[in-house]
């Protein structure tokens, strides 16, 4: 995309708009060794920013690319592209690191060619009354030793990308994902709640799923509210006998459910609860 409401650090500093930073020679672009994150800025905060700038630096990593920007060095490079736009502007805020040089077999990482930007944009938060509608998807996802699960990287993402191509075919907006066991893992673009009788249940991060930062941001939240989390091995049984479900996810934090399949839930309280401690606690911060 390209627009006015874009700007990119690249090469050491920020340029309006969109700028081209990958070469076809980029490991990156021939070969998928791409990794990033997504994090926002919204009512003037950008909640959980450092977790979200020192996880792409683990991810580099899990891709063997050395990082080249520290956790906190990358924080005030944001801060600094975020000061050009409106106090209550929403921004997508994606850092990524690619590989430059290598073969076909490997990555060569070196610390100072490893290929690094910024791309802020601005994208308006989902309304509060959003929802979505999911359905089962016979893809799933990858094992360790099938994929690098333990990064959030570009080439993962593929996958996602026709597990919501089969949903919305289908006329339901996302797809409740299995883990290589058939347990519920995720939906293609965030992870997932449902609540029973009151308690709220996800899945156990099993290294197969991202384990997302706003996923344990809501869980610290609810817990120190005085709801019962819990972290365990769901079926999809599970969610058809759920009271209530919901995503979570950077982009929109929470995301209620209306439907699985042919089975519906109210959007409920617990969401409506989540939401609000959520920007209670990032009001918090300062
Ligand atoms: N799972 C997938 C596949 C995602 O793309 C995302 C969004 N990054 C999430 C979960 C949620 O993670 P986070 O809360 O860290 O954004």
């Amino acid at each position: 995309a390209t627009g006015s409401n874009i700007r990119t650090y690249f090469d050491g500093r920020w340029h309006d708009g969109d700028v081209p930073v990958m070469r076809g020679a980029d490991h990156g672009a021939w070969l998928g060794s791409t990794v990033f994150d997504g994090a926002r800025y919204v009512h003037g905060r950008a909640p959980d920013l450092d977790l979200h700038c020192a996880r792409v630096n683990a991810s580099a990593k899990a891709l063997m690319i050395a990082p080249t920007v520290t956790t906190e060095d990358m924080v005030q490079i944001v801060r600094e592209g975020l000061s050009a736009y409106a106090p209550d502007a929403a921004v997508y805020i994606r850092p990524m690191y690619w590989g430059i040089h290598g073969d076909a077999t490997a990555i060569v990482p070196l610390a100072d060619e490893t290929g690094f930007a910024i791309c802020l944009e601005e994208i308006p938060m989902a309304p509060e009354s959003a929802s979505m509608t999911v359905t089962r998807t016979r893809f799933r996802r990858p094992v360790m030793e099938d994929a690098v699960v333990n990064a959030k990287a570009g080439c993962l993402y593929p996958n996602n990308a026709r597990m919501l191509a089969e949903a919305r075919s289908k006329g339901f907006a996302n797809a409740l994902v299995a883990d290589a066991m058939g347990n519920v893992a995720e939906t293609a673009t965030s992870n997932i709640f449902m609540v029973r009788d009151g308690v709220v249940f996800t899945p156990v991060p099993n290294g197969t799923f991202l384990a997302g930062i706003t996923r344990a941001r809501h869980i610290a939240n609810l817990r120190a509210d005085g709801v019962e989390v819990v972290e365990t091995v769901l079926s999809f049984d599970d969610f058809l006998a759920a009271d209530e479900v919901f995503a979570t996810g950077n982009m929109n934090k929470i995301t209620p459910v209306t439907a699985f399949d042919e089975t519906q839930y109210q959007v409920g309280p617990m969401a409506r609860r989540a939401r609000s401690l959520y920007w209670d606690w990032a009001a918090s911060q300062g």
